[in-house]
């Protein structure tokens, strides 16, 4: 019987964890292996932070699903591919789980490379769930008294955590903290100059302190270092300055791309192993390097699943094209965004009110609530 692993059950793999029962249908044996039970939307991060939604809003039961079509679901890290063997190692156990066609969806991590110390209160906006565990942490300490928070990055997922730090601490009527962005050289630096002038008049407007004097060289127990040697303390820190593909790949002898990230052709297929395959952050889309955003792990969904059928089957793959230019909404807290696709930009409340719109016609479409909780859809 062959057999069929998923390695994180990512934004790329929702399609084929939709349609499991047509692989197990036709006597292929799945596999799913991920280190929760439950995989996070991550657009609505940083509004679970802010307390617009809860976390069984923006995940899905990846565990609950897999085994209900008849699946295996497998709680770990996935560490290390042997692709001459076809096992994939688990960080938890000595477990080794045979493949005859792999999948790959395992996402990225944010380094913590200028972390150095006990790192207590120290944040990363990946995995998402962390961004709930510091929405406790912020409440409990506030509790205390008067805090600093420091949010460290110059991107989207720095803008909209520092946002929804701001309105979380205002709707639950408690006092604001000092919220600093330390953004290096730049906010939205790789926005147009109109997205990086709203991006700022929101966040300033909320009274949150932009420091520009430098990328971070170090984070040590409360200490933030600048390149100019400049310190500053925080009582929290959010660490959100880009992100790195899973390191599986690297460790695995697999063709890789300049980031570590899998390399694949435009069929989403390793250019090393024809039985591999991958989508979202954690590949390396050789012909067209692509932005880590999830919007291309959505539309590799169909490919993917069609190119896993047909490799177990030994039929035609298809080949992904990345389409072409997307729609960016940032979720800058207080039911505020930054909208902006082509040259058309703006900001203010209907920004937001399009990103939650969307954001959850995307959760339904994917899912449907029973008493449980949250279900991939039944097809
Ligand atoms: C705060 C923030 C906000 C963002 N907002 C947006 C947005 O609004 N729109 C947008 O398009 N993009 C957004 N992005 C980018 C987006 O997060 C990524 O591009 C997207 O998550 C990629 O999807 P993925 O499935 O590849 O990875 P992930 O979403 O990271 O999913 C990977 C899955 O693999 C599992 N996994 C991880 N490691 C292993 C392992 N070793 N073994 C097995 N399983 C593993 C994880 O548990 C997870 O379920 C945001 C990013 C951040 C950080």
């Amino acid at each position: 019987m062959k057999s069929l692993v998923l390695i994180g059950g990512g934004h790329a793999h929702m399609i084929t964890l939709s349609k499991l029962e047509s692989f197990i249908s036709k006597g292929y044996q799945v596999t799913v292996i991920q280190p929760s039970d439950y995989h996070y939307y991550s657009g609505m991060g940083p509004g679970m932070l802010g307390g617009t939604y809860a976390p069984d809003d923006i995940r899905f039961a990846t565990k609950t699903l897999v085994e209900s079509k008849g699946g295996r679901f497998v709680k770990a890290h996935a560490s290390r591919i042997d692709p001459e063997q076809q096992m994939v190692y688990l960080e938890e156990s000595d477990e080794k789980i045979k493949y005859d066609v792999l999948s790959c969806n395992a996402g990225s991590y944010v380094p913590k490379n200028i972390v150095t110390g006990r790192g207590n209160n120290v944040f990363t906006a990946k995995p998402i769930e962390e961004l709930n565990r510091a929405k406790e942490t912020i409440l409990e300490k506030l509790n205390e008294g008067p805090i600093s928070i420091a949010v460290i990055g110059g991107g989207p997922a720095a803008a909209e955590i520092a946002g929804n730090i701001h309105q979380l601490c205002k709707q639950k009527a408690l006092h604001q903290p000092h919220i600093q962005l330390f953004s290096g050289h730049g906010l939205m630096s790789k926005g147009s100059a109109r997205v990086q002038k709203l991006v700022r008049k929101l966040l300033v407007r909320k009274g949150i302190e932009i420091i520009e004097k430098g990328y971070v060289k170090k984070v040590a127990d409360g200490t933030i270092t600048v390149e100019n040697d400049i310190t500053y303390r925080a009582d929290i820190i959010f660490p959100a300055i880009g992100v790195k593909p899973s390191e599986i790949f690297s460790k695995s002898g697999l063709d890789v791309g300049p980031d570590g990230g899998l390399k694949v052709n435009s069929f989403l297929q390793s250019t090393s192993h024809v039985n591999i395959f991958g989508g979202g952050d954690c590949i390396y889309y050789a012909d067209q390097p692509l932005d880590k955003v999830g919007v291309y792990a959505v539309r590799q969904n169909l490919v993917l699943y069609h190119n896993l059928m047909a490799a177990l089957e030994e039929k035609r793959l298809e080949k992904f094209s990345p389409g072409g230019d997307y729609l960016l909404i940032y979720n800058l807290g207080d039911g505020e965004g930054v909208l902006s696709k082509w040259s058309f930009t703006f900001s203010g409340k209907l920004a937001f009110i399009i990103k939650d719109y969307i954001d959850r016609k995307f959760i339904k479409l994917h899912a449907y609530v029973d008493d449980s909780g949250y279900f991939f859809k039944k097809d």
